[in-house]
C-alpha cells in the first residue's frame, strides 16, 4: 500500500519557509496506519526486541502498535520533569539552543535489545539523543525505524553507525 498519498504538506508550519509533513491524515485512515505498522514490524520480526522506545509525542503513536506486533516492550523517552520514577537525561544541542530526553533508570537491562522509533528523521538530533540513553543503560540499538526520512537534512549521517530504515523518503 502506498502511504505517501496520506501524508499531508503543511506550508510555513510551525515557522514561515518550514514545509511540515503531517501524518495525522495516516493516522486517521486505518488501513494506511496498520500497513505502517506491518510494514516496520516486518523488517525487525525475528530479532528477539525487547523494547521499542520511542520520544513523545508522536513517536509513541508508532511504537505502541509496533511493540504489540513484535510483541516486545514500549519506553517512552521523555521532556524533562514527566516520567516519575529516577531518570537519566541526556542533553543535546539544537539549532538555536539546547534540550533534554529523559528515561526511567530501570527502562533497560544490560544486554536488551532496543528498537528505536520515531514518525519522522530529520536532522537526527532526537533520535541520537534517545539512542545515547539506551547505550548508557548498556543495552543495545538494533535498529532506528521512522514512517518518514527527510534526506536533505542528512540525519542518517548522525545516526551512524545505528542501522536506519525508514518507510518514506522526501527528498
Ligand atoms: P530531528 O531531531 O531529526 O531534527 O527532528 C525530528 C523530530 O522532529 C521528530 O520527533 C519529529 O516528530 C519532529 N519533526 C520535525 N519536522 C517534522 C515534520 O515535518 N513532520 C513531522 N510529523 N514531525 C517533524
Amino acid at each position: 500500500m502506498d502511504l505517501r498519498p496520506h501524508i499531508r504538506d503543511v506550508q510555513d508550519f510551525p515557522k514561515p519557509g518550514i514545509l511540515f509533513r503531517d501524518i495525522t491524515p495516516l493516522l486517521a485512515h486505518p488501513e494506511a496506519f496498520r500497513a505502517a505498522i506491518g510494514k516496520m514490524a516486518d523488517h525487525y520480526r525475528g530479532q528477539n526486541i525487547k523494547a521499542i522506545a520511542a520520544a513523545e509525542a508522536r513517536g509513541f503513536i508508532f511504537a505502541a502498535p509496533l511493540a504489540l506486533e513484535l510483541n516486545a516492550g514500549f519506553v517512552p523517552v521523555r521532556k524533562p520533569g514527566k516520567l516519575p520514577f529516577e531518570t537519566q537525561s541526556f542533553h543535546y544541542e539544537l539549532e538555536y539552543g539546547t534540550d533534554t530526553l529523559e528515561i526511567h533508570t530501570d527502562a533497560f537491562a544490560p544486554g536488551d535489545k532496543v528498537l528505536l522509533v520515531d514518525d519522522l528523521l530529520a536532522t537526527g538530533g532526537t533520535m541520537n539523543a534517545c539512542a545515547k540513553l539506551v547505550e548508557r543503560s548498556g543495552a543495545i540499538v538494533v535498529g532506528c525505524a521512522f514512517v518518514i526520512e527527510l534526506t536533505f537534512l542528512k540525519g542518517r549521517e548522525k545516526l551512524v553507525p545505528y542501522d536506519v530504515f525508514s518507510l518514506l523518503a522526501y527528498d
